[in-house]
């Protein structure tokens, strides 16, 4: 069953100007290009097609908005770490960040990493942008690659190498580990709007 069956895309943005206003609660997705975050997200918001929207050629760079319920918005941020990312991007990719950040309805930050490849320094990076203001998730993704051993030891790893406030924990979009325990993370995150 769907966990959110409202949900359907609501706006791409190309600059801070073009969010939509700031009310509510919202949480952002960000992660490696590659990482498997649009999977991540349908297999969350139970919705096949919806991460779709963002991979469509010429929204893959922008910010895409997502309305899960009223007032409850997913925000998927582009993926990152090719170098080869044009000039232009690499300009405003800060800014839109920092706009994000500035959102008094950004409740938290879900971030994707391939459980193969382990944390990166451009995860790193993300996580300190987020710092101790906003809680982050971290999805160990596509867990189904490797063994059960073999991914508690990726988890162990990862929660150490993690600061406080961040909680991590072992997802597989095609198996669905970990699908129902994101869905905990994100309908908790969503329903803060003190
Ligand atoms: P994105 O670029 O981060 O949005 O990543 P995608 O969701 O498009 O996935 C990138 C690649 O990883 C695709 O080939 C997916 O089929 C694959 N992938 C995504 N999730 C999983 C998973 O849970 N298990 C496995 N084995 N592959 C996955």
């Amino acid at each position: 069953m769907a966990r959110f069956p409202q949900a359907r895309f609501l706006l791409s943005a190309a600059a801070p100007a073009q969010f939509p206003s700031d009310s509510g609660a919202e949480v952002a997705f960000a992660g490696r290009s590659n990482a498997g975050k649009s999977s991540a997200i349908n297999a969350i918001v139970g919705r096949q097609a919806l991460a779709r929207a963002s991979k469509t050629p010429g929204r893959t760079r922008l910010v895409n908005f997502f309305e899960l319920s009223a007032e409850r918005r997913l925000v998927d941020l582009p993926g990152y770490g090719y170098a080869s990312a044009p000039e232009s991007e690499r300009r405003t990719w800060p800014q839109l960040l920092e706009a994000l950040r500035r959102r008094s309805s950004l409740k938290g930050l879900f971030v994707i990493v391939d459980v193969r490849r382990g944390i990166t320094e451009g995860d790193l990076a993300l996580l300190e942008w987020a710092g101790p203001a906003q809680r982050a998730h971290v999805l160990l993704s596509k867990t189904d690659k490797l063994s059960r051993n073999e991914a508690r030891r990726a988890l162990s790893v990862a929660a150490a190498a993690m600061g406080e406030g961040v909680s991590v924990q072992l997802f597989s979009a095609h198996t669905r580990v970990g699908v129902e325990e994101a869905q905990r993370v994100l309908s908790a995150w969503l329903a803060d709007v003190s």
